[in-house]
């Protein structure tokens, strides 16, 4: 008999969803999510993201002292956003994606410390656990200047204490170069899939790198099991962590200041696209978060992933959310996005946005590679494959019949002159330059 998959079998699955059978053939999909605009589950508030972003600005001038490349923003940990219309002109040109209205980048490919959107939630959990530690051991207040956090008798405190977490790479970067730079202890479990490079640099800043040759789950499944036998280790959870999702939230309202500050409107005649790269879900879930909470019901958000690694999208179309993995459905979870390599999503991020998100796609790799190379040779900026996820958003959009059912439902088809699409290149900006050359070979080849 068939295997089933939380009470269907996979032939059933097809029969009831005709989505799944292009999934299972590894075709590029735009899936509309019938849940959207439901009831929220509240399992995040406002109010959470609102305590995030005290807490980071308390947090402000330490890290303006220990990252001198956060000073010009004053210890904030923010990314610009570019105008992209070379690039615009160039899709409508060379892919016939003609796109109405302004394409533009939110470059978290340039986000200080690591370089990716982990920038936000990652090192976000580890300031929260330190500053805990801390204020629990009567060493600190919170009206302290948090500067004093760089002292050596702080390190000397935070090295009695561990920090563990599991990742493709990108999260296992920012928790090492927070985690050690703060004095903890630090452990990254590393997937098979991420690069050498990655290891190489952790371990250069002082984190112990445990390397598995199985993919993302088993390492954060090993990472888990060995910090829970360690009182004093706090492990990062990127399958179910609330802080980390609180985290990227925070970037909602500090895009909505870079939109007033460039005079750029989302309102109902201006409505904003945001086209998310998806993992485990908690980044792009912690962003449509905070994006819902700037700007309500005018931004629509989707979350993209490659054919190989749908996990989110098959997590919200059969319900199941962690229940389900990428090969329950016959795919093998390989692409070259690094950071979307992920079998099973995060349970905690469906259920907290679940309700947020307009829809999600999918992308084959190679034009991963064709938009890596797009916006390197149009814009100037180099960004990693997984980053480059974000840019299937428009076409989907625009030009499958889905997308074009999604914006007549909402109203939105006579609008499309005024509307602002974001892609949200999340990462990139560590990548040695050999790295990135390769990359763009890719995409000549
Ligand atoms: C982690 C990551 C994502 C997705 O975040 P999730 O929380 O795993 O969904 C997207 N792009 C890059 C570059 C990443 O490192």
């Amino acid at each position: 008999m068939d295997k089933c998959i939380g009470g269907k079998t996979l032939a059933e699955w097809e029969h009831a969803e005709p989505t799944v059978i292009k999934i299972r053939d590894k075709n590029e999909v735009l899936w509309l999510n019938p849940h959207y605009g439901e009831r929220d589950a509240r399992m995040v508030t406002s109010s959470d993201v609102t305590d995030a972003e005290a807490r980071l600005r308390r947090f402000a001038p330490y890290l303006a002292s220990v990252f001198p490349e956060t000073g010009q923003a004053g210890g904030l940990i923010e990314s610009p956003i570019y105008s992209t219309a070379e690039l615009q002109a160039y899709l409508g040109e060379e892919a016939g994606t003609r796109i109405p209205g302004r394409l533009m980048m939110k470059a978290d490919s340039e986000l200080p410390i690591s370089g990716s959107i982990k920038a936000r939630g990652g090192i976000y959990e580890v300031l929260k656990t330190a500053e805990q530690l801390a204020i629990d051991a009567n060493l600190l207040k919170e009206s302290d200047d948090y500067a004093i956090l760089a002292n050596d008798s702080f390190k000397q405190f935070f090295s009695r204490y561990s920090i563990a977490v599991g990742s493709t790479g990108n999260l296992g970067l920012s928790i090492g170069i927070i985690g050690a730079t703060l004095g903890f202890q630090t452990t990254v479990h590393m997937s098979a899939d991420a690069s050498a490079w990655k290891k190489a640099l952790l371990r250069e800043k002082g984190a112990f790198v445990k390397e598995y040759a199985a993919d993302y789950s088993v390492a954060i499944t090993e990472g888990r099991k060995q910090a829970a036998l360690d009182p004093y280790c706090h492990f990062v959870d990127d399958e179910n962590s609330k802080d980390l999702l609180v985290g990227y939230a925070t970037a909602g309202n500090r895009l909505k200041k870079q939109f007033q500050k460039e005079g750029i409107s989302v309102d109902a005649d201006h409505p904003l696209f945001v086209y998310l790269p998806c993992g485990v879900g908690g980044g792009p879930a912690g962003v449509t978060f905070g994006l819902k909470q700037a700007f309500g019901m005018h931004v629509h958000a989707f979350f993209v992933e490659p054919t190989h690694a749908p996990c989110f999208l098959l997590g919200l179309l059969t319900g199941l959310d962690d229940q389900v993995s990428v090969r329950d459905f016959g795919l093998d979870n390989h692409t070259a996005a690094d950071g979307l390599a992920v079998p099973r999503p995060s349970a905690f991020a469906g259920k907290a946005a679940g309700h947020l998100i307009s829809g999600c796609l999918t992308v084959d790799d190679d034009r991963l590679f064709y938009y890596l190379k797009a916006l390197k040779d149009t814009e100037n900026h180099w960004i990693e494959p997984s980053a480059a996820a974000g840019l299937a958003g428009p076409h989907m959009l625009l030009e499958s019949k889905t997308g074009k059912n999604y914006l007549e439902n909402h109203h939105l088809t006579d609008k499309m002159a005024n509307a602002t699409h974001l892609f949200w290149a999340t990462g990139g900006g560590m990548v040695p330059q050999k790295n990135r050359e390769a990359y763009y070979a890719r995409a000549s080849r």
